[in-house]
């Protein structure tokens, strides 16, 4: 087949199996004589694919009964400012953690709602390391605190996650979720949009605890309740059935693959290959990120210089390398290493910065 080398940041790969899972199926789901697409989200053999994969997700993340699993749209983008609404009061602000382009966007949408600090930032070194944060220092006049995990752009991780104060904890886990465990006490509230580890566009996955939901504002419009989805199990309005089924086919491959526990030791893998290319090339390759804060999932590079950086995006693009360029925030290159990407294109693109070292270095 002819797939290429995928290194997008998203939407990124999806695990093959799981296309020719959803092509053999696309005509005629379990002898129904229609799509998944085409059944009605009220069906039960939609139900059943849709309560599935909330249980799937559960078990792989061993999260906790004390939290609802909610399947939402809009992006994690529309999480940025749905949180401020259901949370954010006139007499409290939230306070962010800034690690990345991404944080700054989302005290950007919760700003337009009301009061916001910044906490701690990495700013200052272009987003290059993870700032030490006390949240047990905040006050009772802070709504919440908002962390992003991992660091798309910049490629950085919350190596671990901080310890948390009495505070909310709201988590952006756009480009891990599913990659590593959660340790669900430092968390009330985490998002992710579908899009790199959990299946295509179109699916937002929240994780609450049940007891912040009580918490929110009830003078919302239900659709941006997270009160309303939850008592409905995400069925207040048409869900994105075809997303949520390729979500669901997702964790069917997880759990085939081992569940948490090999997917971890897999992206560890796949990281210390391309972190010993760039730590064995003598300074052609420089990572961006500082050690301590290195990403699991995006791996941020640069070249000696941006010619040498054009001439090995387009030999790449060449030999069937997709998505290598960095940000356009940042530059160079980044490999974005999601749980689709199998080791041997990681090995393939061990080879090629190899090679390519050798004959410009
Ligand atoms: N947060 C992070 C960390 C991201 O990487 C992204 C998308 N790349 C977003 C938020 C925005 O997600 P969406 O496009 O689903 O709104």
């Amino acid at each position: 087949m002819n797939r290429a080398y995928n290194f997008n940041a998203g939407p990124g790969p999806i695990p093959s199996p799981v296309l020719e899972k959803a092509q053999k199926e696309m005509f005629n789901f379990e002898q129904s004589g229609a799509a998944v697409m085409e059944l009605s989200h009220r069906s039960s053999l939609y139900e059943q694919i849709h309560f599935q994969a909330l249980q799937q997700l559960r078990d792989i993340l061993s999260v906790p009964d004390e939290f609802d699993i909610l399947f939402l749209q809009g992006g994690a983008t529309l999480q940025f400012s749905m949180t401020a609404q259901n949370f954010l009061s006139p007499d409290k602000k939230a306070s962010f953690v800034l690690t990345g382009s991404w944080s700054e966007k989302a005290l950007k949408e919760a700003s337009a709602f009301g009061s916001t600090e910044v906490h701690a930032s990495s700013a200052d070194n272009n987003y290059r390391s993870i700032p030490d944060v006390h949240l047990k220092g905040l006050g009772d006049d802070t709504a919440y605190v908002h962390l992003t995990a991992n660091n798309t752009i910049f490629g950085t991780q919350w190596p671990e996650l901080p310890d948390r104060g009495s505070q909310p904890v709201i988590i952006d886990m756009s480009s891990d979720i599913l990659s590593r465990s959660v340790p669900w006490d430092k968390v009330d509230l985490a998002y992710a949009g579908a899009q790199k580890n959990a299946g295509m566009a179109g699916v937002t996955l929240v994780f609450i605890r049940k007891s912040m939901i009580e918490t929110g504002n009830s003078s919302l419009p239900p659709s941006i309740s997270y009160k309303q989805h939850a008592a409905k199990d995400s069925l207040y309005h048409t869900p994105p059935t075809g997303a949520i089924y390729i979500t669901k086919l997702v964790t069917d491959w997880i759990l085939d693959l081992g569940g948490l526990p090999a997917i971890e030791k897999r992206a560890e893998e796949k990281a210390g290959i391309l972190y010993r290319t760039i730590d064995q090339s003598n300074g052609f390759y420089k990572g961006h990120a500082d050690k301590n804060a290195r990403s699991l999932m995006n791996v941020t590079f640069r070249l000696p210089d941006e010619k040498l950086e054009k001439m090995f995006l387009e030999e790449a693009s060449e030999k069937g390398f997709m998505g290598l360029n960095g940000h356009r925030s940042v530059g160079g290159c980044r490999a974005s290493i999601y749980n689709a990407v199998p080791v041997e294109h990681v090995q393939a693109l061990q080879e090629l910065m190899d090679n390519f070292q050798r004959k410009h270095g």
